[in-house]
């Protein structure tokens, strides 16, 4: 064995034997919530394609316009060669739709996240999170070195309490919550968290992954949400992070704010200095996204339309439903082993919904994390209900 497998390898086998082990499933065809998986079809329950953008010919015509006026590579990072209109057009309907001075687009959440946090942060500086941010706040706040206080999950009054106790004789201090969180779809408290941000001198960062194109009457996100969007330029927290890759169909990521904090982040955000720019092809794709998550509301009414009839079907079969009212329903389940049961007995009824274990959720708390989209059907959404509560109870009779 060589050393780098020794060093895995036991690692591996605690993994197996904790239930924990993953696999990807490999896509060989099929389109939206019809996708085909090693050659067998499955409607998909498991992706962040809320407005069923994905597959949209009109975001493929404009990637496909742009590839053949541009290439497929943007050759370069930004500041060398890499910026192109495309970016640059993108970036301005972004920062008109939020009604936010700017915009600067990342390759990724993950790379905006790293990016800004490192940036803005330094050793000393507090960072105040909640315990159950996404997994790229967590490592951009390890990186920044600032000193890490982690809240408890969605409990305004924890933030409260860590900045009374730590904000004082501290340089910066920068409170940063998800929206809609990942895995439980449940709602930061917006207006409490910057209201204890601005009692305290903090500034608020949001990753709003989830809630963009999604939330809101004009899909604008959670701020839209929490405040309409006549108020959302006064209450729009200092540092929005959005994703291009959910509800937006595409790849990529943008954060909008000040004049002087994109200039900030454009000399000092390394995850965006030192990478190579997207290729324009994605940015002509997510304007069209844009556009249709502008003049199309009517996807954001479905999707709702298809959360509701989940939440009432699933109840009405006494199914253990959250409170979430996003497009985001997990069905707790606790032991790893029951969750990827539930999710096989699914895939053997045509439903593809991933189990989901730790790191991505705490121990005791795995899940099956079903989303809705706007192009799920009735007869999908009934039929997975019916098969969630078969799956269920064969689980029950199991145990
Ligand atoms: C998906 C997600 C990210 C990461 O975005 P990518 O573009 O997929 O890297 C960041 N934050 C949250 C809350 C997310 O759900």
């Amino acid at each position: 064995m060589s050393p780098v497998d020794h060093w895995v390898g036991t690692e591996l086998i605690a993994l197996r034997a904790a239930g924990l082990y993953r696999a990807r499933r490999l896509v060989t065809g099929g389109r939206g919530v019809n996708q085909m998986v090693d050659g067998v079809h499955y409607v998909n329950f498991c992706s962040n394609d809320y407005l069923d953008l994905a597959s949209d010919p009109r975001l493929a015509t404009a990637a496909y316009r742009a590839l053949t006026l541009f290439g497929t590579g943007s050759g370069a990072a930004p500041l060398v060669s890499g910026y192109n209109v495309e970016h640059a057009r993108l970036e301005e309907e972004l920062a008109d739709f939020l009604r936010c001075p700017r915009v600067l687009l990342f390759s990724s959440g993950w790379a905006a996240n790293l990016g800004i946090l490192r940036a803005v942060l330094r050793r000393g500086d507090l960072l105040v999170a909640d315990e159950l941010n996404h997994a790229s706040l967590i490592d951009g706040g390890r990186l920044s070195r600032a000193d890490y206080r982690r809240v408890a999950h969605c409990n305004v009054k924890a933030f409260a309490d860590a900045l009374a106790a730590d904000a004082g004789d501290v340089r910066r201090v920068l409170v940063v919550s998800d929206s809609v969180f990942s895995m439980d779809g449940d709602l930061a408290d917006l207006p409490g968290l910057l209201r204890v941000a601005n009692d305290f001198g903090a500034t608020v960062m949001i990753d709003d992954a989830h809630g963009f194109g999604v939330l809101g009457e004009h899909g604008t996100g959670a701020p839209e949400y929490w405040f309409s969007q006549e108020s959302t330029t006064s209450f729009f927290p200092e540092i929005y992070v959005a994703t291009l890759g959910k509800a937006l169909g595409v790849s990529g990521a943008f954060v909008a704010g000040s004049e002087s904090l994109i200039e900030y982040l454009i000399q000092r955000a390394r995850t965006w200095v030192f990478s190579t720019a997207p290729p324009p092809a994605l940015a002509a794709a997510a304007r069209v996204a844009l556009n249709i998550v502008r003049t199309e509301p009517e996807r954001r009414r479905l999707l709702f339309d298809r959360v509701r009839r989940f939440r009432e079907g699933a109840a009405a079969m006494g199914l253990p439903l959250s409170a979430s009212v996003t497009p985001i329903q997990p069905l707790i389940l606790g032991a790893p082993q029951r969750a990827v049961a539930l999710s096989r007995f699914l895939l053997d009824r045509g439903y593809m919904v991933v189990a989901i274990r730790p790191p991505t959720v705490p121990p005791g708390t795995c899940r099956l994390r079903i989303t809705l989209t706007a192009a799920h059907t009735n007869a999908q959404i009934d039929g997975l209900i019916m098969a969630l509560s078969d799956g269920l109870r064969s689980l029950r009779g199991a145990a």
